[in-house]
């Protein structure tokens, strides 16, 4: 069973692995934590459990609220310092909160602080995704953020939006709901005369994509409208559905479900198939080591399925070994494509622009049959 509308993913027979993403300005207030509403938010976390749902927690707010106890301006964002010093302060408050409230419900939350290399790096993807599933499979409420203390700027997610879609990925979940505090997305700036919420979308497309505004409302994240689609794409990609709704209400997650108020981004009707899981994790990769730009009968070649043939690349990008994961851009930089290289960057620029039968010649050894094989290759 497909989900189709958002009121599937409070059933446990289309929905039965849920991952809810809470975002700072909904668990942290002027005045501190906002208990009550969380409290709220718990029960109906305790509710999927009792139907038989696997749920998953991204919580936000450790840079919120260790900023509010170390007395730092700017919510804690005013350096990366000041961030990690705030995340390493609020952290403790924050897992101890989902612990004790999730423990009055007989539930046993477990920690995970995840850094961008811990998704990005196979192995270490596969890891997580072993510690999550035992956890699930031991009952257990996983809540996660990202290990913002030790993350520098570079290796970063920087948002929970998209840590909640890798996580989800991960994970195997059918379906994430991202809690913020928009209702979903509109068809412009919500602030804005006639703004419609759209109730769901097919394909993050590029029109999709100019309706948004970026930055956090709040202030107090650093999601916003943008992080929420890029979110959308990865989950996308993996054939995971994903909404956006607001959880400034009492019991948001039956707001969203019962009452159908939120966006939800459901992969293209006639679009491309389900990736495989390991060609999802690669089209979801953050972090490239380098990318190649391709021209426009590359472009369409890759379209229909080929491989990347060193005659239609004209420009390489950054420092790649053979087997990394690169970016496959056409000349406008839009990205078309991951994919693991066969050769390193010298070995491809050596190469671009020639023919096949040039090759062994050009390298003075054995040419592999591409650039990026169509097995190692995810078009997005
Ligand atoms: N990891 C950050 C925190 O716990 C939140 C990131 C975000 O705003 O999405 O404060």
């Amino acid at each position: 069973m497909k989900i189709a509308r958002l009121a599937d993913l409070a059933d446990a027979a289309t929905c039965p692995r849920l991952v809810v993403k809470v975002g700072s300005s909904l668990l942290v207030a002027k005045d501190g934590v906002r208990r009550a509403w969380l409290e709220g938010l718990v029960s109906e976390i305790a509710a999927a459990k009792a139907r038989g749902q696997d749920v998953i927690v991204v919580s936000s707010g450790a840079i919120a609220l260790g900023a509010k106890t170390l007395g730092l301006d700017k919510g804690g964002r005013g350096s990366l310092a000041d961030a990690q010093a705030a995340a390493a302060v609020g952290q403790i408050a924050l897992s101890g909160l989902w612990a004790e409230l999730l423990g009055q419900h007989g539930l046993t939350a477990a920690q995970l602080l995840l850094t961008l290399e811990d998704l990005e790096d196979r192995r270490r993807y596969l890891n997580a995704t072993a510690t999550l599933t035992r956890l699930l499979d031991a009952g257990a409420v996983p809540v996660i953020n990202e290990n913002d203390s030790v993350a520098t700027q570079e290796i970063r997610f920087g948002d929970n939006d998209r840590l909640a879609a890798r996580v989800a990925q991960a994970a195997r979940a059918s379906a994430v709901l991202l809690l913020s505090d928009v209702d979903g997305l509109f068809d412009r700036n919500p602030a804005l005369p006639g703004a419609k919420l759209l109730p769901e979308v097919r394909g993050v497309t590029a029109e999709i994509h100019a309706m948004a505004t970026g930055g956090s409302s709040s202030g107090m994240g650093s999601g916003g409208m943008t992080s929420k689609l890029q979110a959308a794409e990865i989950a996308e990609l993996a054939g995971i559905a994903l909404a956006i709704a607001s959880g400034l209400h009492d019991a948001p997650m039956a707001r969203a479900t019962a009452q159908g108020i939120g966006t939800l981004f459901l992969p293209k009707l006639n679009g491309r198939r389900k990736a495989g899981a390991r060609k999802a994790w690669l089209g979801g990769r953050l972090r490239l080591k380098g990318a190649v730009v391709v021209d426009a009968g590359a472009a369409r070649a890759l379209g229909r399925g080929s491989s990347l043939l060193a005659a239609g690349i004209v420009r390489t990008e950054g420092e790649f070994a053979r087997g990394d994961a690169i970016a496959i851009r056409d000349d406008a930089g839009a990205t078309l494509a991951h994919g693991l290289s066969e050769y390193d960057a010298a070995e491809c620029a050596r190469l671009m622009g020639t023919q096949s039968g040039e090759h062994a010649d050009l390298l003075g050894y054995a040419p592999r049959s591409a650039v990026v094989h169509r097995d190692q290759l995810v078009l997005l």
